[in-house]
């Protein structure tokens, strides 16, 4: 099963992806979390992508399809994945269904995990990431163990979140009537408990 969970960012796409995992037998691609290692790495398209992460617009189309087709073709995700902050935009929408068809796959549907713009500043600015596994908490509503050491992403400041959120509005958003045209899409009310979102999204996916 191919799956796309979209929303804004700090919607829960990576929490909820990560729930997923397990139930669907599928890997999580985020594209975000592969800029971030690839930045990590020191590499100079690391660097690249940081330059437009760290302000809050949207990596080139190029670059991200490029990173996104390597992870896709690795053979964990032969039978599915679950798309996690990718698509961002129409031409990656549109790579994605031609890459999918390539290897004689469709996608099963689009999640948008709704969130009111009111709370994303709240869950953003309370974010934290494990860096060693990239496990996402929250310092209220899904606190990190005790032993567990985890950081702030750097790109989760209140200026840089209004940036991302302009972005999803402006270039990510408008991608929707694709899928709509298309059936795909499923709407899911984002507030309430890491389970209760888990539950309707397995609802919508019929799983
Ligand atoms: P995204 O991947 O869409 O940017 P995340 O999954 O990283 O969003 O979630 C953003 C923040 O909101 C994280 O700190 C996460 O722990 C928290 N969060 C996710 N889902 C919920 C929820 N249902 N209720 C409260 N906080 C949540
Ligand atoms: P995320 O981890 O999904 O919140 O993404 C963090 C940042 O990585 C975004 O603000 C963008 O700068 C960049 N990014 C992640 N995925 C994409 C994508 N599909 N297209 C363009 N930029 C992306």
């Amino acid at each position: 099963m191919d799956l796309v969970l979209f929303g804004p960012p700090g919607a829960g796409k990576g929490t909820q992806a990560e729930r997923l995992v397990e139930r669907l037998q599928i890997p999580q691609i985020s594209t975000g979390d592969l800029m971030r290692a690839e930045r990590k790495s020191g590499s100079e398209l690391g660097q690249k992508f940081d330059s437009y992460m760290s302000k809050g617009q949207l990596v080139p189309d190029e670059l991200v399809i490029d990173l996104f087709a390597k992870r896709l073709g690795q053979p964990d995700a032969a039978k599915g994945a679950i798309f996690d902050g990718f698509p961002r935009t129409q031409a990656q929408a549109e790579a994605l269904d031609g890459l999918l068809e390539k290897m004689g796959r469709t996608l099963h549907k689009v999640v948008v995990i709704d969130v009111p713009t009111d709370h994303i500043v709240d869950r953003i600015t309370g974010r934290r990431m494990d860096p060693a596994t990239g496990q996402v908490y929250h310092i209220r509503y899904n606190p990190p163990p005790p032993d567990v050491r985890v950081e702030q992403r750097a790109d989760d400041t209140e200026e840089v979140v209004r940036k991302r959120d302009e972005s999803y509005r402006r270039d990510t958003e408008p991608v929707l009537p694709y899928y709509e045209a298309k059936g795909l899409v499923a709407r899911v009310d984002g507030l309430g408990s890491l389970e209760e979102v888990t539950e309707r999204i397995k609802a919508a996916i019929g799983a």
